[in-house]
């Protein structure tokens, strides 16, 4: 049995001459293809599967069906079309999307297609672009840039670190970038606001943010600037040591990763990625060879970043500080880094001392601590260790009350159990003890989630809801030839589920299902309907491609109406104890009587 299944060959576009660029690049682009690229799908018959690149799992939950041109996860819920999933995936912009599939496609876009938003968007890519080759020209050609370029090589940074990095220098002036970008490049002073590069005091006075400063640009992992970061370079001055781009429409700090497109081959071929904070410690870094490595704006890793990270390795080596507030931002990477599927590891860099200076210094140490990376519990148990006496009873609560929230969330038993043996061993206490403290933490999350759960979950189906669904699931597996025979026998239906009546009312008004693309002349909420109804797993665990989809579409239609006929004698039954009631009676009433009366033993004569 095929999914919707290719019987007719001929898939033609009704419309004729208006196809706007929308349609004419979804005509052009195939799902498959676009997800294919990104997410490992594995085709079975006329749909394909794969693990969702949305949420982390284990068994594939994600559907892609080619003649639906939709997507859908039964995990998360994630769906769409073919502009969704990208929009999504990528962070783009619907008309970004529009651009990336034209362009794979070879059409050309009208240009009435890009909103006065998107336009206004592809101005400050391009004001962003400008600012980096001009920060970039004054470090690397200018004479301004002298004092710069000595204090990089005074840190040791190479010719070619500045070329990969695309690092620059913003003069000590008010308005070197305002000259260059509004007096010479025509760009007005409100873009280059937008851009964040240009700030505008209350007094309504405008002058460059970036003044006499070391320049990182900021890519995001497509490796386009979004924004920059400044670093003075004399540490005695007394400002801000690093600046950076406020929020903006392409920069959201907590998406960043510095490096990510600079490095990506090699974080990708090393299957791992170490974290750090500070610019310079990735550059320093990778000029001592372990350049799989980012840097977060901030202290804390945030979801989005897990997200971006685990499309490309699923282990994250965390390098922050060794103080109070990087050991907090370690414990609060794991349950994010679970979420998004990551193993989580740490590297023990001593207090006071950062990779940037390790790796200028004394590479080999900082080559040999990134590979001696520990796993996360392992470090915070070594770090509560190192913090109290575990010794005393007071130390031992501690350390305890420390690491049961943490031990809590290890989700593999396994390895649960050896931290539990760790922890005992370490604090001399029975192991039993450490267990049931940890326990005990557990239980007292695990009812208040399940409050939660309760209030959120949905009313159940009906037995007879839940029979309408399957035989509509049924019809739509089935082939175009027995959807067309099958549906005399469904259009009569009386459906209980609103969404099914819609789209019976839909259908009617276009009963052409004879070919593959039928569905995608319903409109966008109705083809999602579809799209779950077809591939919902609570349904298709009763068909699989060696059912007989006649036999399963009659035996379902006669229990169905064998349901609706049951739900009808239950309503007739109610009716006429209500007029049994009645201590006199209308001639109408009793009319009704005899009427109800009759209708049920029809009914069970059926049924
Ligand atoms: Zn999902």
């Amino acid at each position: 049995m095929a999914y919707l299944a290719a019987d007719c060959t001929s898939i033609g576009y009704t419309e004729p001459i208006t196809m706007s660029d929308i349609q004419v690049v979804k005509e052009a682009t195939a799902i498959e293809d676009v997800i294919g690229q990104r997410v490992s799908l594995t085709r079975s018959g006329n749909y394909l599967r794969g693990l969702c690149p949305f949420h982390s799992e284990k068994s594939p939950s994600f559907f892609v069906s080619p003649q639906m041109q939709r997507f859908k996860c039964f995990g998360c819920a994630a769906a769409g079309d073919v502009f969704e999933f990208l929009q999504r995936y990528e962070g783009l912009t619907f008309y970004e999307v529009l651009q990336t599939l034209a362009e794979t496609a070879g059409i050309e876009l009208q240009k009435t297609s890009a909103s006065p938003a998107d336009q206004q968007r592809e101005r400050v890519r391009e004001i962003l672009n400008l600012a980096k080759e001009y920060y970039h020209f004054l470090l690397t050609k200018h004479e301004v840039g002298k004092p710069a370029r000595e204090y990089l090589q005074e840190r040791g940074i190479t010719q070619e670190s500045i070329k990969i990095f695309q690092l620059g220098y913003a003069m000590s002036s008010w308005d070197g970038l305002i000259k260059f970008l509004h007096d010479k490049k025509k760009y007005q002073i409100s873009e280059l606001v937008a851009a964040g590069l240009v700030v505008e005091n209350q007094q309504k006075r405008q002058y460059d943010r970036f003044r006499e400063r070391i320049i990182f640009p900021l890519n995001d992992y497509r490796g386009r600037v979004v924004g920059f970061s400044g670093r003075v370079l004399d540490p005695t001055i007394k400002t801000a040591k690093y600046i950076n781009s406020p929020e903006t429409e392409l920069y959201h700090k907590s998406q960043l990763l510095y490096g990510l497109s600079e490095l990506y081959q090699e974080i990708r071929k090393k299957e791992s990625v170490i974290v750090v904070e500070g610019e310079f410690d990735v550059i320093s870094s990778a000029q001592a060879h372990v350049n799989n490595i980012v840097a977060i704006k901030g202290s804390a890793l945030t979801a989005e970043h897990a997200r971006i990270i685990s499309r490309t390795v699923s282990k994250v080596i965390l390098a922050l500080d060794a103080d109070s507030a990087g050991i907090e931002a370690t414990k609060r990477a794991i349950p994010i880094c679970t979420q998004a599927g990551l193993e989580l590891r740490v590297i023990s860099v001593s207090e006071g001392k950062d990779p940037d200076d390790l790796a200028r210094k004394h590479p080999d140490e900082w080559r040999k601590a990134a590979e001696q990376s520990l796993s996360v519990y392992a470090y915070l148990l070594k770090v509560a260790l190192s913090q109290h006496d575990a010794a005393t009873p007071e130390g031992q609560r501690h350390i305890i009350d420390e690491l049961a929230p943490v031990f809590n969330h290890i989700t593999h038993a396994v390895e649960k159990e050896f931290y539990i043996k760790e922890l005992a061993k370490a604090l001399g206490v029975k192991e039993s003890l450490v267990r049931s403290d940890i326990t005990q933490f557990g239980v007292a999350k695990k009812s208040l989630g399940a409050v939660a759960k309760k209030d959120g979950a949905a009313k159940p189906r009906s037995r007879r809801e839940h029979l309408e669904r399957y035989l509509w699931h049924v019809w739509l597996a089935s082939t175009a030839g027995q959807r067309m025979q099958f549906w005399t026998e469904l259009q009569p239906l009386e459906m209980t589920t609103p969404e099914l009546q819609q789209l019976r009312t839909q259908l009617e008004k276009n009963p052409s299902f004879g070919n593959d693309s039928w569905s995608q002349s319903l409109p966008s909420d109705m083809q999602q309907y579809v799209f779950d109804l077809l591939f919902d797993p609570t349904l298709t665990a009763g068909i699989d491609p060696t059912t007989d989809t006649a036999d399963e579409w009659r035996k379902t239609l006669m229990a169905l109406k064998k349901a609706t006929a049951q739900d009808r004698i239950v309503a007739i039954t109610a009716e006429l104890d209500t007029l049994d009631e009645q201590e006199e009676r209308t001639p109408d009433q009793d009319a009704r009587q005899q009427a109800l009366l009759e209708e049920i033993v029809r009914l069970r004569q059926k049924s």
